[in-house]
């Protein structure tokens, strides 16, 4: 056999949602076959003990390369994801310059090759004067529209240029639903300087939730598909659950901050909470959880959104907005696998199934033959606190910092390449641009 060959032994994977005792053979980067015991000629991979799951699939980061590489670039922000069981990301065009133009992306595209380590697309900008461009661009997995001003000064005001987006884009449009004219009445309506805590004041979810009925009436006129980011109320979640039983073709994503922490984050950190859509109050996370697991929000993405301490910890207006997240991505839902609000099957449907088929990924998101063989073998058993010292993206801290948690990747595979495991990270292969079926 030419191909490169591994055998994975010893694993449990989910079998019709049981863990059942497996052996995954690895040929050419996809998986060859699945059985009780496989091919005793490969070089073995011996998981006993662990569990085999598909890679996470992150369709929400911030790598920050090219323009803000001080804070993390290709290869710190894929090394980051690789050791939270991440092997695919979607990158947001909010860098510097912005994914806006055919050269950004190609410069792009030439900077992730060089360096991500893990399989990776990207999403194009739209401002209120690129739109045949954005049309124009080949291979991406999306194109962004920031309907409320945050990071990186992207926006589009105008139903009219959103009404021609999805007149005439057969792709997935992914909305930050936050409506920039209420956010700018609140502001101007606050009366005092604004402090950390008015955050959820000035983007409240009455602002959200009409940036989001601005996405879904456009969506639904001309059939187009829409993705929701990062909702952080049950009201954005119901929104779009109407919408999709009236036909609108409409998925959603939750991000782990929207369900792990809440405004007393911003209580106990000030500005360093500071993040769009705010973190809520804790009623609104509950309720968030409680439509997770009902399956209406389709998945959790992380918006890995790094920038130093040193930006963050500041006066409420001048700290950056965003949190860090993509490394403790796998642990952080497992954790809630074993504190019983999510089941191991819900964990995978909400970082890999539902991501690969939200945007049509092809050869991910799956442990089936045929599919990349992007695998992560996790201890559902080890316990760790989350060790603000040992951060792996530049950003160098976690809001999850001193957090107990329960189920760690140990290794994690690229098209069956061990890119970490526990002896490192091996650098030696690149990941790959995917291939997406809605593509144009
Ligand atoms: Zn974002």
């Amino acid at each position: 056999m030419t191909e490169s060959t591994l055998a994975i032994r010893g694993a449990r994977m989910l079998v019709n949602g049981e863990l059942r005792r497996r052996d995954i053979l690895v040929a050419g980067g996809r998986i060859a076959k699945i059985d009780r015991a496989v091919d005793a000629e490969a070089p073995t991979l011996d998981a006993s003990g662990l569990v085999a799951l598909p890679g996470a699939i992150d369709a929400h980061v911030h790598f920050r390369e090219p323009g803000a590489t001080h804070k993390e670039d290709w290869a710190s922000g894929s090394r980051a994801a690789l050791a939270g069981g991440v092997t695919t990301v979607l990158d947001m065009p909010n860098t510097t310059p912005p994914t806006t133009s055919a050269a950004a992306l190609a410069d792009k595209r030439r900077l992730a090759s060089a360096s991500s380590l893990v399989d990776w697309g990207l999403f194009f900008g739209l401002t209120e004067r690129n739109l045949a461009e954005a049309l124009a661009a080949q291979g991406i997995a999306g194109i962004k529209v920031y309907l409320g001003s945050s990071t990186g000064g992207l926006l589009v005001l105008s139903d009219a240029t959103l009404d021609g987006l999805f007149a005439a884009y057969g792709g997935t449009v992914v909305v930050h639903a936050e409506d920039e004219r209420l956010i700018l009445q609140k502001l101007a309506g606050l009366g005092h300087a604004p402090l950390p805590l008015d955050h959820g004041r000035i983007r409240d979810v009455p602002g959200a939730l009409e940036a989001v009925r601005r996405a879904l009436e456009p969506a639904a006129r001309h059939g187009g598909r829409l993705h929701v980011a990062h909702v952080s109320s049950p009201d954005e979640v119901e929104a779009v659950v109407r919408a999709r039983a009236e036909g609108v073709r409409v998925t959603c994503e939750v991000t782990p901050h929207h369900l792990l922490l809440d405004e007393s984050f911003v209580v106990a950190y000030g500005a360093r909470g500071k993040v769009n859509p705010p973190l809520r109050p804790l009623p609104a996370r509950d309720a968030l959880w409680e439509l997770v697991r009902a399956g209406a929000v389709d998945l959790v993405a992380t918006d890995h959104a790094p920038h130093l301490l040193s930006e963050k910890d500041l006066a409420y207006p001048q700290a950056a907005a965003g949190l860090p997240s993509v490394e403790l991505l796998l642990p952080l839902l497992l954790e809630s696998a074993a504190e019983r609000r999510l089941s191991l099957s819900d964990v995978v449907r909400l970082s890999s199934e539902a991501p690969a088929r939200a945007f049509g990924i092809e050869r991910k998101g799956r442990l089936e033959p045929e599919h990349d063989a992007d695998i992560v073998l996790v201890d559902l058993l080890a316990v760790r606190s989350v060790n603000a010292a040992a951060i792996r993206s530049r950003c160098g801290w976690s809001p999850y910092a001193g957090r107990r948690l329960r189920g760690w990747p140990v290794y994690t595979l690229v098209r069956g390449h061990v890119a970490f495991g526990p002896s490192g990270y091996d650098a030696s292969r690149r990941g790959r641009e995917v291939t997406f079926r809605s593509a144009r």
